[in-house]
């Protein structure tokens, strides 16, 4: 035999309890993890097809929508950017990318490399994007869709006018997606009646779910566009037509797409099962008394908070300036440890 069975596998698996305080994961319940004990069923077997139904009317109602094609990917986050743009998107589309941190970046480079046209507006240091600057963007590039991240984790800022920008959105026939991944659950969020014609978000933030599952919804706006591309979709495992086909969003019949991971199903049930119980206005409340306490406590220390408009800091994500002749590493470092 030419390779030897590696050493490291002769050991048994050793894995730490950690606080997660970072933007995601956080740690999942006894009761998540619990779920996630429980046996792999196959991909079409009726029990696990139920599972999946609790899971999509779960998902409407966190985002507060009646879209039939209301699903999730398999994948992260990630997939969830992906498997919204690489739909909506042919070649040479304009996609114009809020950006107020991280994420409209990111997604604008998922967008280029599907062959859109990618532009930029680009919020004021520390602030949201206001109405002014998105309708001035808007007469300059005519985009076909329009990105916006509803909080971005890289800054902790808020977008908190989603509602207007859907009205605008409409007003000049373009597709409104946005990312809830780090904010659903800890921010006030009406998909259909802020008119947002995409959105996703992330299992393992605030709902304290599994990673690896990514609920995501389309509105028959969406779905009209899609259905009305001159290409097929250039991604076999996103698109969302039979990803929806599995999810039984078009109809009682289900085929088989992919082999969904059922234990990360068992996880995702039960979170959302957990934000139902408690309802879903009192899971953004206390999302939103408890950063209100720390921005407190914060201020008491003599420390600033990133962001200046209180009304544009993310609940979920609370960020604070490190102030000067500090470093920031080393801040990092110390908290990573403790
Ligand atoms: N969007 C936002 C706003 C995020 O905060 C993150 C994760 N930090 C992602 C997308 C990507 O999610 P994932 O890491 O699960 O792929």
């Amino acid at each position: 035999m030419d390779f030897e069975v590696p050493e490291s596998l002769k050991k048994p698996l050793v894995v730490p309890q950690k606080t997660l305080m970072g933007a995601g994961p956080t740690n999942c319940s006894e009761r998540v993890l619990n779920a996630m004990k429980n046996p792999i069923l196959g991909h079409l077997h009726p029990e696990c097809l139920k599972i999946m139904d609790d899971i999509k009317e779960g998902i409407q109602y966190l985002f507060q929508t009646k879209n039939k094609a209301t699903m999730c990917i398999s994948g992260s986050g990630h997939a969830g950017m992906e498997a919204a743009l690489v739909n909506l998107l042919e070649d040479g589309d304009v996609a114009l990318f809020g950006t107020t941190g991280f994420w409209g970046n990111r997604a604008a480079d998922m967008a280029q490399r599907t062959g859109a046209d990618v532009r930029y507006v680009q919020a004021k240091f520390g602030h949201s994007l206001t109405l002014e600057e998105i309708k001035e963007a808007f007469e300059g590039h005519q985009p076909v869709i329009f990105f916006l991240a509803q909080g971005d984790s890289a800054t902790g800022i808020l977008q908190n006018n989603l509602g207007e920008i859907g009205e605008i959105c409409r007003k000049h026939n373009c597709i409104f997606v946005v990312d809830t991944v780090a904010s659903l659950g800890g921010a006030e969020f009406r998909m259909d009646e802020w008119k947002i014609d995409v959105a996703y978000t992330g299992s393992q933030k605030v709902l304290s779910g599994p990673p690896g599952i990514t609920p995501i919804s389309f509105n028959e706006r969406a779905l009209t566009h899609i259905k009305n591309r001159s290409t097929k979709v250039k991604s076999y495992y996103f698109d969302v037509t039979l990803v929806g086909k599995y999810w039984g969003c078009f109809g009682p019949t289900r085929i088989y797409h992919h082999t969904i991971c059922s234990t990360l199903l068992y996880g995702l049930r039960e979170a959302i099962a957990v934000v139902c119980e408690k309802g879903l206005q009192s899971v953004i409340q206390r999302h939103m008394e408890c950063s209100f306490r720390l921005q407190k406590g914060i201020e008491v220390l003599g420390l600033e908070m990133f962001v200046p408009e209180p009304s544009q800091r993310t609940a979920t994500i609370n960020t604070i300036k490190v102030p000067s002749g500090v470093d920031w590493k080393k801040v990092s470092e110390y908290a990573m440890k403790k």
